[in-house]
């Protein structure tokens, strides 16, 4: 069976490469003449563990290829995966479907035999529907179906999250393309992972709804922590007594700086548009939205506390820019947010992070960037641990002292015992939901 995949970013790259590995003979295709180019000479555009041993041994044994030459690619395929970017319209809120649709214009005159055409994108429900539309429309003559089939994978951990799925979810309309996506994943099913089969419009909302979900969660045990903050409970230990009820479930309840990365805050934003359009207001996912922002603005008044109530002649160290460990992708991080009050508050700002400088030196002006979490220390006011990178979590904090001006730690992943850091010799230590706030 031959797949194409549009779009080499992190779900495409990653699913066409899987793909491969699963025995496919698989063609990625990006408009991105500069991306392709850098796959085609070896190298791998995104950071993601693993994957360039992958691309490397399915490329070395012709399974797999890459090309701009959408057309080509299509023709050739049984089955074409779009995987192209769905960001947030700065206008209202809702998805940007500029991509998706331009890439279903260029499919549709290309089809040749039956094709089937799988939305792996994230869109609002409708939307697979109208992909459809516009495939019909441009090529009435093409023998093809639809299918929706939502990513779950997660940065940092994206080639296991693909090769051992909790779920397959795909959405389909007809018998044939049901039998067909379910000989697709057969390599997965046959070891046991379940595929979910629905129609369109279920397997769209499950995605949202599951993101939604997973940011409720987040934004839930942060406004829990700001409680705990004022009260003087101590969250870690509120999250490990909840997470203990086999309903609740641990995981997704660590408070920090709030959610960000490239699917919560489009895929919370884009719900909270679909609940307008049909006149169902999604209230709970409208007030996640609002207090993550709220959660930011929390954690900026805690460290301007610790400051002593002011950036101003401050220099500060902060380790971590990525919105999340393991992953270069800095869409919608928290430090986005709370660098630049820093730096317009007057701080000096030294960055160390191990995969962020190449994007963030353009996103976060001003900052001076460091290769070593103790140089970035040295004469420092304050350090801000703000990305649980493995780099981070297990310094010496006796040495990070130190080479500290003043030694005061804002942990915003709580990677450290309070105890532990008192003892290394730092006057002052916050912890997010740790007890009282310096605020
Ligand atoms: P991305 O921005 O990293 O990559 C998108 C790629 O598509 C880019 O390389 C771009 O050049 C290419 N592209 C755009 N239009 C094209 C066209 N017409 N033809 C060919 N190539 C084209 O995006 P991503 O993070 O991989 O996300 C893709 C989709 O998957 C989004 O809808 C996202 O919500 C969803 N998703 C992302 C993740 C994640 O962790 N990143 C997880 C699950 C689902």
């Amino acid at each position: 069976m031959k797949l194409a995949v549009i779009g080499t970013g992190y779900v495409g790259l990653v699913s066409g490469t899987c793909f491969s590995e699963l025995g496919y003979d698989v063609t990625c295709v990006d408009l991105d003449a500069k991306k392709i180019e850098t796959l085609r000479a070896g190298h791998v555009p995104i950071y993601e563990p693993g994957l360039d041993l992958l691309i490397e041994c399915n490329v070395s044994s012709g399974r797999l290829s890459f090309t701009t030459d959408l057309q080509e690619a299509v023709s050739q395929a049984d089955a074409v995966f779009i995987a192209v970017g769905t960001p947030t319209r700065p206008d209202n809120g809702q998805a940007d479907l500029t991509y998706i649709m331009r890439a279903a214009a260029d499919i549709a005159p290309a089809m040749q035999g039956y094709t089937v055409v799988v939305v792996k994108s994230t869109v609002p429900v409708g939307v697979n529907r109208k992909i459809c539309d516009v495939l019909r429309n441009a090529n009435p003559a093409a023998d093809f179906d639809i299918a929706s089939n939502p990513e779950f994978l997660r940065e940092g951990t994206a080639i296991e999250d693909f090769m051992t799925p909790d779920r397959v979810v795909v959405g389909v309309e007809s018998e044939r393309a049901g039998g067909f996506m379910a000989e697709v994943y057969r390599p997965l099913t046959d070891r046991g992972f379940p595929l979910l089969l629905t129609d369109l419009e279920t397997a769209e909302m499950i995605k949202y709804a599951s993101n939604a979900f997973l940011a409720t969660k987040i934004t839930f045990i942060n406004e829990i922590a700001a409680l705990c903050e004022k009260v003087g409970s101590d969250v870690t230990m509120v999250s490990k007594g909840m997470g203990m009820d086999k309903r609740i479930g641990g995981r997704f309840l660590n408070p920090g700086p709030g959610y960000g990365g490239s699917c919560f805050p489009k895929d919370t934003q884009a719900l909270v548009r679909i609940g307008q359009e049909s006149a169902v207001q999604q209230h709970i996912v409208e007030a996640v939205v609002r207090v993550n922002e709220q959660v930011k603005a929390r954690m900026i008044a805690n460290i301007k506390a610790l400051c002593g109530g002011s950036f101003r002649d401050k220099t500060i160290a902060v380790f971590g820019v990525t919105f999340k460990p393991d992953t270069d992708d800095m869409r919608e991080a928290p430090s986005l947010t709370i660098l630049p009050a820093l730096i317009g508050g007057g701080a000096t700002i030294h960055v160390v992070d191990p995969l962020g400088q190449r994007e963030g030196e353009h996103l976060l002006p001003g900052a001076h960037w460091y290769d070593d979490p103790y140089a970035a220390a040295d004469g420092c006011d304050l350090v801000v641990i703000l990305t649980e990178w493995s780099d981070f979590v297990s310094l010496d904090l006796k040495a990070l002292a130190a080479v500290m001006a003043v030694p005061r730690m804002a942990d915003l992943r709580n990677v450290y015992a309070p105890k532990d850091v008192e003892n290394a010799g730092f006057e002052q230590y916050y912890g997010v939901g740790r007890g009282r706030a310096p605020v």
